[in-house]
């Protein structure tokens, strides 16, 4: 049986694709040393180191999800038992610190409440009283996807600065970047990474990796083992031949116009676009009685929304419900806050009537299963504020 469905998915990642990118990504084979591959791949890192705000950072793809991505990041810049700072605060910071970890890298594991973000005093405390230096790394999960928060990627580079601390600074943008704010120059970013199916609106496949100077210098100190994920021999096969071994030349083509439609949009406009989608799924958490998980609402991140269901019902529930009767895809609680809330994914490829099927949907499957919540609420507190506001059409390619 084929899998096919008209109703988008509200899940933070696979988001849902355009079909001018389906499209995209479905060729016919070409030979990726050709020059015809070039013409592709030049232009999508041109794309992407603009969507991540950057003039010269050094952008590469490896195949792969976004998790090989964050693999890159370390065994390309840092050696075996060297220092590094990270907060664990959701499943996705979690998972990066385990994988540190396994690559023996000593990391220095800051437990903070999954409410928030980064704790900026602790990164501040610790960067400070590290005279020698020892940190080499600092991690920040710019947008935790499991929790629905955002951290201060600005504010932990202001305490490196401030500090005269010359940490490499990496950055998981995988969930925020093409959807949210990201400024890797600005910010001072040493290494981001991402992932085709999240702000892309790719197929999963490709991690997107962003480097500056700084890391490209790390590269040759650095003694951690790596093979598939190797950025010297990516720097030196790109010129000549692009790759070491055989890219899915499909996806980078999707790439290439994935940056284009967001280029095209404007990076402003699609960020103000997830601001306004978030802060109507924010409306109607509200007026369902629900919380949303994400403490501070400055920190609220537009592209993913965890709400908290009440205390002895199973959040798990509403997902596998809205999926068998209606469907539709939405976010199970993951690692500390399984059972306890659910998500509603709203980045990529969205608009404000698509949010409102997601939000009238939930709600349905919340009524079913009995909980108290009033059919349509949430749907009509969203349409408030979507109808109060001048929205520019999203130009949904059809
Ligand atoms: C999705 C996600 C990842 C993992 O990416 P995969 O493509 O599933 O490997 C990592 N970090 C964050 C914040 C994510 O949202």
């Amino acid at each position: 049986m084929y899998h096919r469905s008209h109703n988008p998915v509200f899940i933070p990642g696979p988001t849902n694709m355009p079909e001018i990118l389906r499209k995209a990504t479905d060729m016919s084979t070409l030979d990726h040393r050709s020059e015809a591959f070039h013409q592709i791949l030049q232009p999508a890192l041109d794309g992407v180191r603009q969507v991540i705000q950057s003039k010269d950072a050094l952008i590469v793809t490896f195949p792969s999800s976004g998790t090989g991505g964050w693999e890159a990041a370390i065994t390309n810049t840092l050696s075996p038992n060297d220092k590094i700072l990270a907060s664990r605060h959701g499943a996705f910071s979690h998972r990066w610190i385990d994988m540190c970890q396994r690559h023996g890298l000593d990391v220095q594991v800051i437990d903070a409440p999954w409410h928030g973000g980064v704790p900026l005093e602790q990164y501040e405390a610790l960067i400070c009283a590290d005279k020698a230096h020892e940190i080499k790394a600092v991690l920040v999960t710019h947008n935790e996807t499991a929790t629905g928060v955002r951290s201060d990627v600005a504010a932990v580079r202001q305490i490196l600065d401030t500090a005269k601390h010359p940490a490499l600074l990496f950055v998981d943008g995988v969930s925020s970047i093409g959807s949210m704010d990201f400024r890797m120059d600005e910010w001072g970013v040493d290494v981001a990474v991402a992932g085709s199916q999240k702000g892309f609106m790719l197929p999963a496949g490709l991690t997107i990796t962003a480097w500056s100077s700084r890391a490209i210098a790390a590269n040759k100190e650095a003694k951690l083992s790596r093979c598939y994920f190797n950025l010297h021999e990516m720097i030196n096969n790109y010129p000549a031949i692009n790759y070491p071994y055989t890219p899915p030349v499909g996806l980078i083509n999707g790439l290439k116009l994935s940056t284009e439609l967001l280029l095209e949009e404007g990076l402003e406009n699609v960020f103000a676009r997830h601001k306004r989608i978030a802060s109507g799924i924010r409306a109607a958490v509200e007026a369902w009685g629900l919380s949303i998980y994400a403490k501070d609402p400055l920190f609220r991140s537009d592209t993913v929304t965890a709400i908290q269901v009440p205390d002895n019902f199973d959040s798990g529930l509403i997902v596998k419900h809205a999926a068998q009767k209606y469907g539709v895809a939405f976010g199970i609680g993951l690692g500390d806050v399984a059972g306890k809330v659910f998500r509603i994914g709203h980045l990529g490829s969205l608009s404000d009537v698509l949010a409102l099927a997601g939000i009238a949907t939930a709600e349905m499957a919340m009524v079913d299963l009995g909980l108290d919540i009033k059919l349509g609420s949430g749907v009509a507190a969203a349409q408030a504020l979507y109808a109060s506001q001048e929205t520019i059409a999203f130009k949904a390619a059809a």
